[in-house]
């Protein structure tokens, strides 16, 4: 969700501001990190990072404009001010549409400072609209036409969300649950599918229940977010659909189906299940119990017996036993995960986690975090050389990371294919067979 924000606020900057990106940090007259606050670790992160370029600038006498942006600027507001003196602007997740404004008046130096980060709850109607403006505006300015560099784009669909696991932050830095438009976000979809996007990944914090206040279900039982996936899947140019981050009751019987009706929508699914006990559930206000998540996952292997799986994980949630730590390896080794994303219980401000009683010592959180991780890496190995022998459907996204002489993309089902070939083949859908298995990645060759 920031990437998307940063791509959005850096699309306003340039084509409304005037703005240009700068080619590194020590090259910048304004430094904004757009932060995200769901654990502590990615806090103190962003909080060292900025301490380090502050003092570069320092170093260097270069006078520059330091600025956070995002769910921990929302968070923390003021104190950020007072723990890194030097830092210019505190910006919260929903007063972006005053980003190039304060920015105008930080750099004129008509301010110096500046904390603003308004209310969370009621979330602007105007929010994404306005960003979107924003995009469109720097993509007119743009004279190739070549707008989006990218065969694969995220699409904001709403925000916030009105969960309120206990452990989580999220309510309280973005605030209730507000979906945009089917209308505005087809538009938005279709003028990337015709400035060559392949494959849209939908975004908000539990995008399953898009629409759910304001678009009546269907007469056939489709909800609003299967509503949406359809009228996306009519676009043309666009082949590829996926979404994140689901909620599993939001898996009804019309997603389901969906999966095996939309032929766009790519056979794989991030769904954060989080535990595998009962009782944590329960006390993590998730709303179903792990019996519940496996038949889901059983669900959706009939429609689509290759789909690809993956999910959050947290461990060492307050009264977690090693009872229900296994009961969660067990879930693990019974789905088979293709990828899980493992997380140690951070406490997090005004979240009712936080003051629940046993706490899990650190020692033991990491001692579970390591001998869960070793049986989803095992697994995951598994899954992956499964794949050798088998042909897949890459869309070719550009130059491997690790290799720059090869290319990568993903297959349908999410998984990291890496090959030699031209760079004209960025932006188009091939097959392969895949030849060997990595970590995390296939090899594959041209069939
Ligand atoms: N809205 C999404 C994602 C939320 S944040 C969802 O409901 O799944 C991404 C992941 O971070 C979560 O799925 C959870 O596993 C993890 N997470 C969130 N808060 C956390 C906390 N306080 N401590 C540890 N992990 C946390
Ligand atoms: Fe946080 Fe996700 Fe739960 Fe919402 S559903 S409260 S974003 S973990």
């Amino acid at each position: 969700m920031n990437k998307r924000d940063s791509e959005a606020l850096a699309a306003r900057l340039t084509g409304v501001y005037h703005y240009t990106l700068a080619a590194s940090e020590e090259d910048a007259d304004v430094v904004l990190l757009n932060t995200c606050s769901v654990r502590d670790g990615a806090d103190q992160k962003a909080i060292g990072k900025m301490q380090m370029l502050i003092g570069q600038a320092r170093v260097h006498h270069r006078q520059c404009i330091f600025g956070f942006l995002g769910c921990m600027a929302q968070a923390q507001g003021e104190r950020l001010m007072t723990l890194l003196p030097g830092l210019n602007l505190v910006l919260g997740t929903h007063r972006y549409h005053l980003l190039g404004d304060y920015l105008s008046e930080l750099v004129q130096g008509k301010q110096s400072r500046i904390v603003d980060c308004g209310g969370v709850k009621e979330c602007p109607p105007f929010f994404d609209e306005h960003l979107m403006a924003a995009n469109t505006a720097a993509e007119e300015e743009d004279k190739d036409g070549a707008a989006h560099l990218s065969p694969t784009a995220y699409v904001n669909i709403m925000h916030g969300c009105n969960q309120h696991c206990t452990y989580c932050i999220v309510p309280e830095t973005r605030g209730h649950e507000f979906s945009r438009s089917i209308d505005g976000i087809v538009k938005e979809c279709r003028s990337l599918a015709d400035s060559g996007v392949k494959e849209i990944t939908l975004l908000g914090q539990i995008v399953t229940s898009f629409g759910r206040f304001d678009i009546p279900v269907s007469e056939d039982g489709r909800s609003g977010f299967v509503q949406l996936l359809d009228a996306i899947a009519e676009i043309d140019g666009l082949e590829r659909i996926r979404f994140t981050a689901p909620h599993p009751k939001g898996y009804g019987k019309d997603l389901v189906e969906a999966y095996g009706r939309i032929p766009k929508l790519c056979e794989s699914a991030h769904i954060p299940v989080q535990s595998g006990s009962d009782r944590i559930l329960k006390l993590m206000h998730r709303g179903y119990t792990a019996e519940r998540f496996l038949e889901i996952i059983d669900q959706l292997r009939e429609v689509q017996p290759t789909i690809g799986l993956a999910t959050d994980i947290i461990v060492g949630f307050p009264g977690e036993t090693e009872e229900d730590f296994q009961a969660t390896v067990d879930l693990v080794r019974r789905v088979h995960f293709d990828n899980v994303f493992l997380f140690k219980y951070s406490p997090r401000q005004n979240t009712p986690a936080a003051v629940m009683p046993d706490q899990i010592p650190q020692e033991v959180k990491e001692d579970r975090h390591a001998r869960l991780l070793q049986v989803v890496n095992e697994l995951a190995q598994a899954s992956y050389e499964q794949k050798v022998g088998a042909t897949v459907e890459v869309l070719v996204e550009g130059v491997s990371r690790r290799n720059v002489n090869r290319l990568q993309g993903r297959s349908r089902c999410n998984k990291i294919v890496v090959f030699e070939g031209p760079a004209e083949w960025v932006g188009t859908i091939r097959k392969f067979k895949v030849t060997r298995a990595g970590q995390y990645s296939l090899y594959g060759e041209p069939v």
